[in-house]
């Protein structure tokens, strides 16, 4: 094998072409609380295939149904970048390769690319799988051997490599000699507990490369949090493929988090991963598998989280409004993220004239002061703006007079009932749109939620753009300290709509008055998103549409 990899590219700094595999479908979906359906594993192979992924590994078919139901339907996808790969063990012990139940089910998957994992480490295999070391080569050979004469490109997967090499490196050898003997493409070396260190891991890769056995990989967990660290000093180390899953994800502390590696390798060394272009959307790609995955979207996150380049310090701000490089590792545009300044009490006016700017809002010195003393006074009473970007955009358009008013409200009441079967509420929402008045019932469980409903219901009429807006997160917190006779409740709501999310606050002592208003700010600033016209613009106004109690409450 060329030391070039599958294309035979090299990077503008003459790197090698590294190949970047995805196990986000098989072994990042081992994460507790991760659980994607066949059509939630069709869209986030779709979308790694658009990032540009070299690989997606969509499963193990031979291990559940759902996975081969998914390579059946991936056909469906007309993917552009990636290749296909079906994931599963060698061959039983002391039986034949033809009648193992698991094989067949991975030529059945029909992907040009077969990974096999197999045993490296002496203990596994005297331990776990009970069989002598003779046969456990045996196993591998003859499986690899058979993908490959079906006409597959076969990915071995050494499972412990790293322990078993520490344990009887002769031994863990063998076994990458078993595999390229029978007609590996790649050998992959495994960190499948996830303990090994940078140092070890940089040592091991380059003992094994240097060794000349084949084309070297890797697949680290990240136990130790060294996961992106042993993937980045790998491939300095020779190894020119790399597995690892969207967002880190994983069972107990998750894989290797493909995202960082592959913004790492690019931006720090001169690799070329995706297609020209692709890294840009780096940022997008995170979110929206996070949003298909179902799980919070982590703001740390390394290069693509909303925090990952925010800044807090008010000192800072007007540095960074001159030289941006100076603060940030890396350009945050290269990944499709943003220089974000966040804005809090210690804000200065430098740092709420550069947020303006980021919302494309002129600022005069007098209305930044304006937005700074408001901004102050509202976080005094328990406002955080700094989670809570869509609110202050709202705030700061309000000041600055750039706010169009989409509704109003006159009054709402809440009923909730709590019996021996079920916890149900309703609410009567009464709202303004210009001079029509508009009064929603809802029903949900939980006063918030049938607030939402009725608010939803009162404006669904004249703003379609509210059914593609829904909340996807809310968090209560009991303030003390800040009033000075009783606590106080913050409410922090997520609401999102196809492109992305955003967070906004409400705050009183009453737990459903703070939680309206974080509610209406998410559907007012929603609807600025979507750019929908006022009540006065709107053509759905000019018809007298009639909303009364009597006609929603039937629709209730
Ligand atoms: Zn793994």
């Amino acid at each position: 094998m060329s030391a070039g990899g599958p294309a035979g590219l090299a990077g503008p700094d003459n790197q090698p072409k590294v190949e970047i595999y995805d196990t986000t479908l098989r072994d990042g979906s081992q994460q507790v609380g991760l659980d994607l359906t066949v059509a939630d594993k069709l869209r986030v192979a779709a979308a790694l295939d658009a990032l540009g992924v070299d690989v997606v590994e969509g499963g193990w078919p031979g291990s559940n149904p759902k996975d081969a139901e998914f390579f059946a339907r991936v056909g469906e996808l007309d993917l552009k970048n990636a290749q296909l790969a079906a994931f599963g063990a060698t061959r039983l012990p002391r039986r034949g390769v033809d009648d193992d139940a698991n094989l067949a089910a991975l030529l059945a998957a029909q992907t040009p690319i077969v990974t096999l994992v197999g045993k490296a480490w002496t203990l596994h295999v005297d331990e776990a799988l009970r069989t002598t070391r003779e046969e456990n080569l045996a196993m591998v050979a003859d499986s690899v051997a058979y993908m490959a004469a079906a006409g597959r490109r076969v990915v071995f997967d050494a499972e412990h490599f790293f322990d078993g090499y520490r344990a009887d490196r002769g031994y863990a050898l063998a076994v990458l000699d078993a595999a390229v003997g029978a007609g590996a493409d790649t050998l992959v070396l495994c960190d499948t507990n996830g303990g090994t260190l940078p140092d070890d891991a940089a040592r091991v890769v380059a003992e094994v490369t240097a060794s000349g056995r084949g084309r070297v990989g890797v697949h680290f967990h990240n136990d130790s949090a060294c996961a992106v660290a042993n993937s980045v000093v790998a491939v300095s180390g020779g190894a020119l493929h790399v597995q690892g899953a969207a967002n880190g994800y994983g069972e107990r502390c998750g894989n290797a988090d493909l995202f960082a590696i592959i913004a790492g390798l690019e931006l720090k060394r001169g690799h070329e991963l995706l297609p020209p272009g692709r890294l840009a959307e780096l940022a997008s790609t995170a979110r929206t598998i996070a949003e298909f995955a179902n799980l919070p979207f982590e703001a740390r996150q390394p290069y693509v989280g909303s925090s990952a380049f925010a800044t807090k310090a008010g000192l800072h701000a007007s540095a960074i409004a001159r030289r941006p490089d100076a603060y940030a590792h890396v350009d945050p545009g290269a990944v499709g993220n943003r220089q974000h300044v966040l804005v809090s009490e210690l804000a200065g006016r430098s740092n709420v004239l550069a947020k303006a700017a980021e919302l494309g809002l002129d600022l005069s010195p007098e209305l930044a002061t304006e937005v700074l003393d408001q901004v102050k006074a509202a976080e005094h009473r328990g406002y955080a703006y700094e989670a809570a970007d869509a609110s202050f955009e709202l705030l700061v358009r309000k000041i600055a007079g750039a706010l169009p008013s989409w509704f109003s409200l006159d009054s709402y009441r809440v009923m909730i009932e709590r019996s021996e079967a079920e916890d149900r509420s309703e609410a009567i929402v009464r709202l303004r749109l210009g001079d029509d008045r508009v009064v929603a019932v809802g029903e949900g469980v939980g006063p918030v939620h049938a607030l939402d409903q009725a608010l939803r219901r009162g404006l669904s009429g004249f703003y379609p753009a509210l059914a593609g807006i829904h909340l996807v997160d809310y968090k209560v917190r009991i303030l003390d300290g800040r009033a000075a006779a009783s606590a106080v409740t913050r409410v922090m709501l997520t609401s999102a709509d196809s492109v992305g999310e955003w967070t906004t606050v409400g705050v009183s002592d009453d737990i459903v008055t703070a939680s309206w208003e974080a509610l209406a700010d998410g559907v007012a600033y929603g609807l600025l998103r979507a750019g929908a016209e006022t009540p006065d613009a709107s053509p759905a106004l000019d018809t007298d549409v009639p909303l009364d109690l009597e006609t929603i409450t039937e629709n209730a």
